[in-house]
């Protein structure tokens, strides 16, 4: 058995990062922009109001000097002329500044007598001018690789970029295995359990970037499996749930084998989820996940989503992790890393007292894995632990 730090390093090793493809801006939320870019203009082009008032020249900005308002300057409206001494141009927001103009006073300090104004009030040391080039200047870059969130959007929409460099999205095929699974809404015989942990990792999956195709159930059987796996012919990534263990049903192993898995490895010193395999299978990588629904969950969050991750381009490291302190008491762990479903608030955290790899009810409840170290010796109330959020 390997580690599940050296099971992680050695899918990274058979990981294929994605093609890249020009995205439409308003689809990129979300996608992993694959190539820097430089901003195509300088934002703002003009030194800009950003304040409704007058425009004026700060020199003669004195506590009850006056002007003759000559012009206006509206957003999308600038004011052509130039200010000329004892001259200001109503201004608003957003609106270009006036050549011969450095200074906005809000409208609020100042009378307005039909073309006159008066300065109600000293200067405050404030222009109320957003110079130009005040966010980005042209050939500002934003840096790739990054998940684009909805600021990175508003900020590439600035720059006047309206279709975006992304890495591909990872086509993943979702393949359950049993002769006692039927799907979700379907009516199972006294011997039959419904398939959940697929629909979980398609979520969780799609979650965090990929496109998932969820194939019809492979029967315990050779031909059913092979033919399975053909259907996913073409897919980047391939999800095998159960059939992974020793048992005599267990098959997944041997037909990926004779289908052309190059098997990495097989089995990680990990609970839940000992029985995983990985490997490459021509141009896909099949990733052979233990049926337990809770193993198959806590293995997409610990292999999945970094092997995702790094597929799309992004730093090939292992699920981020935080520390809490521990609000009970906790026996010596065994030789697996063990992966507690356990709950965190305000920075305490608290293991279920079911840590069955079968149960969902208590998986939909957690909203953390409290890892235990393999070995790691009893621990008190108010020790430091970490953990990986999986809310
Ligand atoms: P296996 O690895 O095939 O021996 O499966 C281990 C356990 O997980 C068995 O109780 C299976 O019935 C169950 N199981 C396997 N696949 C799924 C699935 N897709 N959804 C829910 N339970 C599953
Ligand atoms: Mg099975």
């Amino acid at each position: 058995m390997i580690s599940v730090s050296e099971a992680l390093s050695m899918l990274f090793t058979l990981v294929r990062v994605q093609e890249t493809e020009m995205c439409p801006l308003s689809l990129s939320a979300g996608r992993v922009l694959a190539t820097p870019i430089a901003a195509k203009l300088t934002q703002p082009p003009f030194a800009a109001s950003s304040m409704d008032g007058y425009a004026i020249n700060s020199i003669e900005a004195d506590l009850h000097a006056q002007f003759v308002v000559v012009g206006e300057s509206a957003a999308g409206h600038r004011f052509e002329g130039k200010l000329g001494a004892g001259q200001a141009v109503r201004i608003f927001t957003g609106a270009p500044v006036p050549e011969g103009a450095d200074l906005v006073v809000i409208q609020e300090d100042v009378e307005r007598r039909g073309k006159l104004i008066t300065l109600l009030t000293e200067k405050d040391g404030n222009s109320n001018i957003r110079p130009a080039g005040q966010d980005f200047c042209t050939g500002d870059i934003m840096p790739a690789p990054r998940v684009l969130a909805p600021s990175d959007i508003a900020l590439a929409a600035s720059m006047n970029h309206a279709n975006l460099p992304v890495f591909k999205k990872p086509v993943v095929a979702i393949i359950s295995t049993g002769d006692e699974l039927v799907q979700p809404g379907e009516s199972p015989t006294p011997d039959q359990i419904i398939a959940s942990n697929t629909y979980g990792l398609k979520a969780l999956m799609e979650a965090n970037g990929a496109e998932t195709r969820i194939l019809p159930i492979a029967r315990d059987n050779r031909a059913s499996l092979e033919t399975i796996f053909s259907l996913a012919d073409g897919a980047d990534l391939i999800i095998t749930i159960g059939g992974a263990s020793v048992g005599e049903h267990d098959i997944v192993a041997d037909v990926a084998a004779s289908l052309g898995l190059e098997q990495s490895f097989y089995k990680v010193a990990m609970r839940p989820g000992k029985p995983l395999m990985a490997g490459r299978m021509g141009t896909s990588l099949m990733v052979g996940l233990p049926g337990n629904p809770v193993s198959a969950m806590v293995c997409g969050h610990i292999f999945l989503l970094p092997v995702l991750r790094a597929m799309l381009g992004l730093p090939k490291e292992p699920a981020k992790r935080l520390s809490a302190t521990l609000s009970h008491s906790l026996p010596s762990n065994g030789p697996r890393e063990h992966y507690m479903r356990a709950s965190q608030k305000d920075g305490y955290i608290k293991a279920a007292e079911r840590q069955d790899s079968a149960l969902l009810t208590i998986l939909s409840q957690s909203d953390a894995l409290l890892i235990r170290p393999p070995n790691d010796q009893a621990r008190a109330a108010g020790e430091q632990v970490e953990f990986i959020s999986i809310s």
